[in-house]
Order: structure tokens, then C-alpha cells, then sequence
């Protein structure tokens, strides 16, 4: 039995993880009972975990298969990012869509239907699968857009809930150079940086916003927005420092990010950035994955973890994030740098995260009595405001709220079934959220 947690710390369960060998290992486990997959656990909440069950380690299938001329290439669902980038950037390939960290499995990147910093130009991770291989308990089908559509566009954003991703075949990115030029912007207000936004929608590839929710009064939502593309051939080598290969080496004491300490590191990085600066070569690694260079940055939580609310609301409600930004200000609570980005039109995943709007994401330790009610107030204001929470990042959603957030639920739930009826795959996150089984 092994101790399993999200990403966030929080709500850690303890189950018995297996790693499969190759894909008759998965129909074997899958032939066994209730079951949950697992990549790298860089999901926040609980979705990639199952108490008192079985967890399947699907690292193991990392095998990479040769890129084509056309930047095709078919991945092991266990691979990551990281390693597939190891692999591609030498010949001059990118991968399309890339969250926050490069510590993300493909069956995770397709489970969660995972956004980068350009979702409203290149849409989210499945936009450029080609078709995907998944192991369910009533066989194993091969789906894309194209074959088997409805199983395709449940399992993309299903939350590993329709079976076992083993394979995708993805359409990777012509870079020329290993560089991003950046341009950024200091805005003293979140109008103004919202503004720029929309404004640059069409320019840049790549658009996204670090706001301080500390400052209040005429500075809230005071923001840092950097936007860029990647860098032509021969550009200049990046000046901006590459990602360092540093370690918190042990969980942090209880209140180390206290509302002091959290203030003063967003007042120094809100000055450290150029008022404007423009293309400014960056590595991949500094642009894309800056919390990379610090593994195990989560231990800085402290013992109780912390939680990552990220919510999407349409574009006509662009309030509801002024409104979320101050409330954050004027509370008690402690919240670093929040990321605010800009969709574009969602997929036809039943329950794919993003739609065409706004999305913020905030950090917050756990711990403080006033958290939970904070969250509870911004899930009715999201919810007012047509949008959702994301489910990757969950840890503490209630289950009435995800039917009225994700209104296609039911209908997954029906393709669901068809290959699934006896409920085999299952985590804490569809227990907790009665996503199955009802
Ligand atoms: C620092 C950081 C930054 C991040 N930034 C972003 C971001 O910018 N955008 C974004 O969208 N997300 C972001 N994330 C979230 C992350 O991309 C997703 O949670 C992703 O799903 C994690 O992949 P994983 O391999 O770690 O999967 P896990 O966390 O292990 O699992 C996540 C889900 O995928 C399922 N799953 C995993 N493998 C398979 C498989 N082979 N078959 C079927 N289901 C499977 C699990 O059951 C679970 O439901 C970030 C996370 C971190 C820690």
C-alpha cells in the first residue's frame, strides 16, 4: 500500500499502485476490479487516486515512436512531456499545447484536456491528437475525431473515468530555434492589463498575466503580462536566465507563506519586471515551465498543502473576475501570484475544461477558517456567471455544483457506459463529485 496525493498535498489516500507492463498489463488490471489511473500525480486534487483500491502507474508505457515529416508522432500514454520534448526540440518539433510543468504524462494531458498559454489562438491538448488508444473493460478501441467521436470527446477531459489512455498519436509544432521572444508589461491596475488582453489576442501566440492579489485599493489587480511566439532561426540566444535545477528539500514549517511574507515576495516581483520590454529572448524552460527549475515546490505549502482554484467564466463576464480579484484583496487570505489567461472556443469534450473567456487560477494554503467559505462564495459566482471549475485542479468542489457546471454530464455519463457499465474506473475525485456511479 502506498501514501498518493495530489499535487496540492491535500487529502492524501493510501492504495495499492501497480504498474502494468505494456497494454495486455492494463487489460489484465482492468479485468480486476475497480481501478484508477495515474501519470505523475501533477493533478492538484484527488483525481488520480483511489482509496483502498487499485492505482495504475502508467509511467511505464513511455515508449516514443519516430516523428514523421509531418510532426506526427505516436507517444506511450506514460511518457511525459519532458521527455518527449528531449526527444523533438533536436529535430526541431514542439509540442502544441504545454501546461504549466513539464512533469505531465500524455494520459494526463488528455485526461485533463490540458490549456497552455495559448488556448485562444491553438485551442487545448486535444485539438492536436490524432487519434488515441483506450482500454476499457469492454475492450480496447482506437478513437479520434473522426472514429467513434462520442468516446473520443468523453474520454478527452473525462478524467481517466472512460479507461485506460495507452497510446496518442500527436501533431507536434514546427519550432526553428530553441527560444521564445517575449514581450512584457507592467500594469499598475487589472483593467488595464485586461484590456491589453483582448487587445493582443490576434498578435501573440502565447498571452499570459501573473496579477497580484495582495494590493488593493487604485493598485488591485495590479498585473505583469508577458505575450510572445517562438524565436525564428538565428534570433539571439536567450539572455533571460535558463530554469535552474534547485530543491526544497523538506516540507516547510506550518505558516512559512503567511499574508506578510506572500505580500512582500509580490511587491519584489512586480518591481523586478520591465515596465516594457520587448522581444526579449527567453529559453523554453523560463517562459513555459519557470516552476520547474524548483522540484518539489509544493513543499513550501507546509504540511497541510494548499489548494489551486482555477475557474473559467465567458467573455461577457469579465466582471467576475475583477470581482473574484478583489475579494481575494480585501480577505484575510494569503494568495501568490494568480495566472490569468485568455480562451478561446472549447472543444467538444463533454467535460473539457476550458470555453471561450476568462480563466484565473489562484494558489492558497491551506489552513485558514475562512478558506472554504471564500472558495464556496466564488464557485456561486462562477456559477452565476455561466463558467466552471477545473476539474484537474479540484480538491474541494461540492457535487451539485459540477452537474450545473459541466451541463453535458449526463450525456457523458451514457457514452460512459457503453463501455464501462459496471463502473470499473473510478478515483477519490468521482467519488467525492459523484461523477460515476449514479
Ligand atoms: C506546476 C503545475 C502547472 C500546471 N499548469 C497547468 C496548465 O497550465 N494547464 C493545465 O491544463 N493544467 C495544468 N496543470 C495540471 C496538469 O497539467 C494536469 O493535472 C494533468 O492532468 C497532470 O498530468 P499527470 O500525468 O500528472 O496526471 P495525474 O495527475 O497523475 O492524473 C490526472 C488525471 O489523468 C488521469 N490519467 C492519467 N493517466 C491516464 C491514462 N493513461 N489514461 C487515462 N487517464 C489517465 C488520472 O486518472 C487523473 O484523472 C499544472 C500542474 C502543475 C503541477
Amino acid at each position: 500500500m502506498t501514501r498518493l496525493a495530489g499535487w496540492g498535498r491535500t487529502a492524501a489516500a493510501t492504495a495499492s499502485v501497480v504498474a502494468p507492463s505494456g497494454e495486455a498489463g492494463v487489460a489484465a488490471l482492468l479485468a480486476r476490479g475497480p481501478l484508477c489511473a495515474r501519470g505523475l500525480g501533477r493533478s492538484y486534487g484527488d483525481a488520480a487516486q483511489l482509496a483502498g483500491g487499485t492505482v495504475a502507474d502508467l509511467t511505464g508505457l513511455d515508449e516514443i515512436g519516430p516523428i514523421d515529416d509531418a510532426g506526427a508522432v505516436t507517444v506511450g500514454a506514460g511518457a511525459s512531456i519532458d521527455a518527449l520534448l528531449a526527444l523533438a526540440l533536436p529535430q526541431g518539433w514542439f509540442v502544441p499545447v504545454t501546461p504549466g510543468t513539464r512533469q505531465v504524462t500524455m494520459g494526463g494531458a488528455v485526461a485533463a484536456d490540458v490549456h497552455g498559454k495559448n488556448h485562444h489562438r491553438d485551442g487545448s491538448f486535444a485539438r492536436h491528437v490524432e487519434s488515441l488508444r483506450l482500454a476499457t473493460p469492454r475492450g480496447v478501441f482506437d478513437l479520434s475525431p473522426e472514429v467513434d467521436p462520442d468516446l473520443f470527446w468523453a474520454t478527452v477531459g473525462g478524467m481517466g473515468l472512460t479507461g485506460v489512455v495507452t497510446r496518442v498519436r500527436l501533431r507536434l509544432l514546427r519550432v526553428e530555434s530553441d527560444a521564445v521572444l517575449v514581450d512584457t508589461d507592467r500594469f499598475d491596475d487589472l483593467d488595464g492589463v485586461m484590456a491589453a488582453m483582448v487587445e493582443g489576442d490576434e498578435r501573440y501566440r502565447y498571452s499570459v498575466a501573473w496579477v497580484d492579489c495582495t494590493a488593493g485599493g487604485a493598485r488591485t489587480g495590479r498585473a505583469v503580462l508577458t505575450r510572445g511566439d517562438h524565436a525564428p532561426a538565428g534570433a539571439a540566444p536567450p539572455r533571460a536566465p535558463r530554469a535552474g535545477r534547485l530543491r526544497v528539500p523538506f516540507v516547510a514549517p506550518p505558516g512559512l507563506l503567511n499574508r506578510l511574507s506572500v505580500r512582500a515576495f509580490n511587491e519584489a516581483w512586480f518591481r523586478r519586471a520591465p515596465r516594457h520590454a520587448v522581444e526579449v529572448p527567453h529559453s523554453l524552460g523560463s517562459f513555459f515551465h519557470p516552476l520547474d527549475g524548483v522540484a518539489d515546490w509544493n513543499r513550501l505549502y507546509g504540511p497541510r498543502g494548499f489548494v489551486q482554484y482555477q475557474f473559467v467564466v465567458p467573455e461577457r463576464a469579465g466582471e467576475t473576475v475583477r470581482t473574484a480579484v478583489e475579494r481575494l484583496a480585501r480577505s484575510g487570505l494569503v494568495s501568490f501570484l494568480a495566472v490569468l489567461k485568455r480562451f478561446g472556443p472549447g472543444d467538444p469534450g463533454h467535460l473539457s475544461f476550458p470555453m471561450a473567456g476568462w480563466t484565473l487560477a489562484l494558489d492558497l494554503p491551506v489552513g485558514a477558517a475562512d478558506l472554504p467559505g471564500e472558495l464556496d462564495a466564488l464557485d456561486d459566482l462562477v456559477l452565476e456567471a455561466g463558467g466552471r471549475v477545473y476539474l484537474a485542479k479540484d480538491a474541494r468542489l461540492a457535487p451539485a455544483k459540477v452537474a450545473a457546471m459541466y451541463p453535458r454530464l449526463a450525456e457523458w455519463r451514457a457514452v460512459r457506459a457503453r463501455v464501462d457499465p459496471e463502473g470499473v474506473m473510478t478515483s477519490d475525485l468521482a467519488r467525492r463529485l459523484h461523477l460515476v456511479g449514479r
